[in-house]
């Protein structure tokens, strides 16, 4: 596996790959690899012919006070498992390779997708994203790229990116993968104590009866979100950030549940903030 740190040793390698007419996946991480960011890389390695993957902990997408400082770093062990599930390149640049002094541009969605869900407790965080990944789409030039439905907001924020602007890149979302008791893995849920740990299973629990709800017929959002929300309030070291049923693309709130709808939730277990989502299916 090359590991590339510059912009131009990617651009390199991809234009020969591309004079073979190879197609390119790209991966964008934050490292502290899990098993989701491997499906994602499984994922790319099965329907494009290489796949880059990057590894950056992008500081323009965090707000002040939050964990930037202390967010995981694992690189000799991300490397390890991207090239277990056959990544051909890592991109790991330095925060000067891609924000060179004198930087001066940003990608701002204007329309209210930002704004809502996760966008409300962490503003300019999809700024931050979008600035990140659309840097990203111009140095790999990829055919594709793959992000994790576990990130629904940013998925759809992404795919809005895409169109608005014209990226000529195929966006492929890959389902959340989960612990044995439904959490779903994040390189977050390092930062949980033993007992954090146990108490983070509430996220899936009240996803779990929100579907129950919603596949009984219980269509009503206030409801399913009223139930959802009693639950997590039993378990006493939780807090919720927000409960919110919307639409999929539009992430507008709703109020009679339809298929396609997101269930998204974020709660804090102690100072880690977890966030959850599923997909209605009727
Ligand atoms: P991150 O490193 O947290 O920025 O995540 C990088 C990519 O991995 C994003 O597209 C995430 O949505 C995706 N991802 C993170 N956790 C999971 C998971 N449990 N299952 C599937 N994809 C995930």
């Amino acid at each position: 596996m090359i590991i590339a740190v510059t912009v131009d040793d990617v651009r390199r390698q991809v234009k020969e790959w591309k004079k073979e007419g190879l197609s390119v996946g790209l991966v964008p991480t934050m490292g502290a690899l899990h098993e989701g960011h491997a499906s994602l890389v499984d994922s790319s390695v099965k329907v494009c012919d290489r796949t880059v993957a990057s590894v950056f902990v992008n500081p323009t997408q965090f707000s002040k006070g939050e964990d930037l400082d202390s967010y995981p770093r694992t690189f000799d062990r991300d490397c390890e498992i991207l090239e277990e599930h056959g990544c051909d390149m890592v991109f790991a640049p330095t925060v000067d390779v891609m924000y060179p002094e004198g930087f001066g541009a940003e990608i701002q969605i204007t329309t209210g997708i930002v704004n809502r869900l996760c966008g409300a407790s962490r503003p300019g965080h999809f700024k931050g994203v979008c600035t990140v990944v659309g840097k990203l789409f111009n140095i790999v030039s990829p055919d594709s790229a793959f992000f994790g439905e576990k990130d629904a907001q940013q998925l759809a924020v992404i795919r809005k990116m895409v169109k608005d602007l014209n990226f000529d890149v195929n966006v492929v979302g890959c389902p959340t993968v989960r612990e044995s008791d439904g959490l779903a893995k994040s390189s977050r849920n390092s930062y949980l104590n033993e007992e954090e740990r146990r108490a983070s299973g509430v996220l899936y629990k009240s996803m779990t009866l929100a579907r129950e709800c919603i596949d009984t017929g219980k269509l009503q959002a206030a409801e399913v979100a009223e139930i959802m929300r009693e639950t997590i309030e039993g378990e006493p070291i939780a807090e919720i950030d927000y409960i919110e049923i919307v639409d999929g693309s539009t992430l507008e709130p709703v109020e009679t549940i339809k298929n396609g709808d997101l269930v998204a939730l974020a709660v804090y277990i102690g100072n880690t903030r977890l966030i959850d989502n599923f997909t209605v299916s009727l």
